[in-house]
Order: structure tokens, then sequence, then C-alpha cells
């Protein structure tokens, strides 16, 4: 074990995804992106629909879409606890991709029945699944 990294542990109400050491960690907190290195002093934010990105301890950069919850630092672990979360390779970007067309078809109508906030979300959820999988293009 590298003598930079920390435990970051990343788990949602169905799964623990992820409970590895990793030497950096850059995670999209409700005010803005937010770094997490070894020895990070104590902490805990909330967070927005987006992609956390980590450096394993083998130093290769991986990605998580996440779907808005916490992060807690303390004593060098990190957790997060998240909706939902899926790691960039395990996305189904077709899926991704029909929701992300989807919402943005709901966006486009003006009519009463759409739910504007829903749609927005998922449409969030889409773009970020879609970049953590690599898969995102304007
Ligand atoms: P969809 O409209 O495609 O269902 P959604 O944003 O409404 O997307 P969620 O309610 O956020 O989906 O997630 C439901 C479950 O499906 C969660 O367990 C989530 O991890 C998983 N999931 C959603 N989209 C994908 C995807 N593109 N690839 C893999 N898993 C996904």
């Amino acid at each position: 074990m590298a003598d930079n990294t920390y435990m970051l542990e990343v788990v949602t109400p169905e799964r623990v995804l992820q409970s590895n050491e990793v030497s950096f960690t850059v995670v999209p907190a409700i005010d803005g992106e937010l770094g997490v290195m070894k020895n990070h002093a104590p902490l805990v934010a909330a967070l927005n629909i987006g992609v956390l990105r980590y450096v394993d301890a083998a130093g290769s950069e991986k990605s998580i879409a996440i779907s808005g919850g916490f992060i807690e630092v303390l004593d060098n672990e990190g957790r997060v606890l998240a909706e939902t979360a899926e790691h960039g390779h395990e996305i189904d970007v077709l899926r991704a991709k029909a929701a992300r067309e989807r919402a943005e078809r709901r966006l486009e109508q003006r009519a009463e029945n759409i739910n504007y906030t829903r749609a927005e979300q998922a449409l969030k959820r889409a773009i970020a699944r879609l970049k953590a999988a690599g898969a995102y293009s304007d």
C-alpha cells in the first residue's frame, strides 16, 4: 500500500460499490468540485448529481456516476453515501442515452402535465452516467 493513500468507500442503499485505497478523490459537492487527498481535515458535504473521480492505489483514474448524497471524511477514511452510483465500466450507455433523449424531449415540451424538475434531474443523471462511461458528447 502506497503511503499517500486513504480508504474510499462508496455505498448506496442497495450495495457497497467500492471500498479501496485511493490517493485522490474529486466529488461533485453542491458548492463545487471538492478534492480530497490523504490527511484531509474532517468534513461532511452534500453532493450533487455528477461524476466522482478517484485515483486508485495503482495510479489509474476511475469514474463513478452518482445521483446525489453525502461525503464524510474522517481519520483518513472517505465515505460516500449516494442515492444511486455506478462505476463507469458498468454503465449501460444505450440506456443512459435513451434516458437523456427522453428527458430532453420532455424539457422541450410546453405542457402542463410535465414535471420539469423531475425531467431536469433525469437529464443530469443521464449526462453524469454518459460522462462516467466516457460516452458523453454535446
Ligand atoms: P432510467 O430512466 O434509465 O431508469 P433513471 O435515472 O431513472 O434511469 P435511477 O432511478 O437513477 O434511473 O436508477 C435506478 C437503478 O438503475 C439504480 O440501481 C441505478 O444504479 C441503475 N441505473 C440507472 N441507469 C443506469 C445505466 N445507464 N446503467 C447502469 N445502471 C443504471
